[in-house]
């Protein structure tokens, strides 16, 4: 059931202007084996072993990728157990008690600016491989896969728009860490030996225009880079939408934009690559938004991979009400998951819980208003998918385009009679897979 697109509504704000305010060691990390991309793995250590921060501990295998496990802290590898992963679902994951040592691995040395610039397209990636780096917005597409495109890219495109409600855990990063972010724009941009770098934000958040205009008009104005300010709407940070609105192009559904001589990144990526590649640092730890009206203190956190939610609820002064009657949504408003309990380990690819009060809302019977119609980004047309959902005709799901669905939760959003639109062209998706 999505309940989290219904609420978004008055809340208390997490103040954008407050620094990210903690870094979280946590006493133990669970580090996820597997992800909704990785059903599989091999596990290289055993209980009682001692690793290091950046040690690499296992193997995911996806369909068509491998992805090396990282240690996130030094200490002693515990038991293998399932927990929650951001998607809702329990997968295994290993325990790590920190020694709060952060002895690092001797594979993590930095790199010389020299030693950088001589790296070919082929060795970084090889770098990004090893450090698996992921689509950080969220997405876990393995990034070198990207990296390694042989077609002839003119824009490498950081996408900063963070257009989810509550969420600014990007906004933050980026105000605390411009300089990292545009060296990581370079490093894709000599990789893919692109000409043009462009960074998309919303037109409202000034402070990231002035930051970034400031580093690109002085230390990095050698770097053939600007800064677009896009809408304000949600979902202007769906990346067809970024393409449209920054570069004017039109990337048809199904088609790669690298085709168009454009690629895209998440801005958070582009910060992991940076410490790839400067550093030799896997994903160890990542800017985390803590927000809703049911925490007593929101704030954003930088945190390490493997931390327990339930710790960053506890130092956000916990629940402003009872526990039995909030819910917990891993991501934002509009696209995040509820979850049934807060026993939810931040991943790579975990951006924000959200805690809301639990408001129960009736669903009333469609009104055939179109307002779902209406708001669909994908254009499409999700009563009608709905309606075909209640009949099982795959036919017509098919033919009204269900799998263009990007699950932007608009249509429950917007649906005037509260019905939870999103759930029935997800069930489409499924049918007609
Ligand atoms: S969830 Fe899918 S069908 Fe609903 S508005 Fe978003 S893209 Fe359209
Ligand atoms: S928004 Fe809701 S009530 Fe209106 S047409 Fe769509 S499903 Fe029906």
């Amino acid at each position: 059931m999505i309940k989290k697109s219904r609420q978004v509504r008055d809340y208390k704000l997490l103040d954008k202007t407050l620094p990210t305010l903690r870094y979280v060691n946590p006493e133990e990390v669970f580090i996820h084996l597997q992800n909704n991309r990785c059903k599989t793995y091999d596990i290289f250590v055993k209980e009682g072993d001692h690793v290091l921060l950046g040690e690499v501990i296992g193997m995911r295998h996806g369909g068509f990728f491998e992805q090396p496990v990282h240690a996130t802290v030094s200490g002693t590898v515990g038991k293998i157990s399932k927990k929650f992963h951001r998607t809702g679902r329990k997968v295994d994951t290993v325990h790590i008690k920190n020694d709060f040592l952060d002895t690092m691995h001797e594979s993590v040395v930095d790199r010389s600016i020299e030693e950088i610039e001589k790296l070919t397209q082929d060795e970084i990636v090889e770098i990004v491989k090893e450090k698996g780096l992921v689509g950080l917005g969220g997405s876990g597409f393995p990034t070198y896969i990207k990296l390694a495109t042989k077609e002839k890219i003119d824009t490498v495109v950081i996408n900063a728009v963070e257009c989810e409600p509550y969420l600014s855990s990007d906004y933050r990063m980026i105000l605390e860490h411009p300089g990292e972010i545009l060296e990581g724009l370079k490093y894709i941009m000599q990789a893919l030996n692109a000409k043009k770098g462009l960074i998309a934000i919303k037109s409202k958040k000034t402070p990231l225009y002035q930051i970034l205009s400031q580093l690109l008009n002085t230390r990095y104005k050698d770097l053939n880079v600007e800064v677009a300010k896009l809408g304000n709407h949600y979902p202007q940070g769906w990346e067809v939408e970024v393409f449209k609105w920054a570069l004017g192009i039109e990337i048809p559904h199904g088609q790669l934009p690298m085709k168009y001589g454009v690629i895209g990144f998440n801005v958070t990526t582009a910060y992991g690559i940076h410490s790839a590649i400067r550093h030799n640092l896997p994903v160890y730890e990542r800017h985390f938004t803590v927000n809703g009206d049911a925490v007593k203190f929101p704030q954003n956190i930088r945190v390490r991979v493997g931390t327990s939610v339930k710790k960053l609820i506890e130092i956000s002064d916990g629940y402003d009400t009872l526990q039995k009657e909030v819910i917990v949504v891993m991501g934002g408003p509009m696209m995040g998951t509820s979850t049934v309990s807060d026993d939810v380990i931040v991943s790579k690819t975990t951006t924000s819980v959200l805690i809301f009060k639990n408001v129960e809302y009736k669903e009333e019977p469609c009104v055939r208003c179109g307002s779902c119609v209406y708001s669909c980004p994908a254009h499409l047309e999700p009563v009608q998918i709905m309606n075909a959902v209640k009949r099982n005709d795959k036919d017509v799901m098919k033919g009204l385009e269900a799998f263009k669905c990007i699950e932007c939760g608009l249509c429950t959003y917007v649906c005037t009679s509260k019905i939870h639109v999103t759930d029935y062209i997800r069930k489409a998706k499924r049918l007609i897979g």
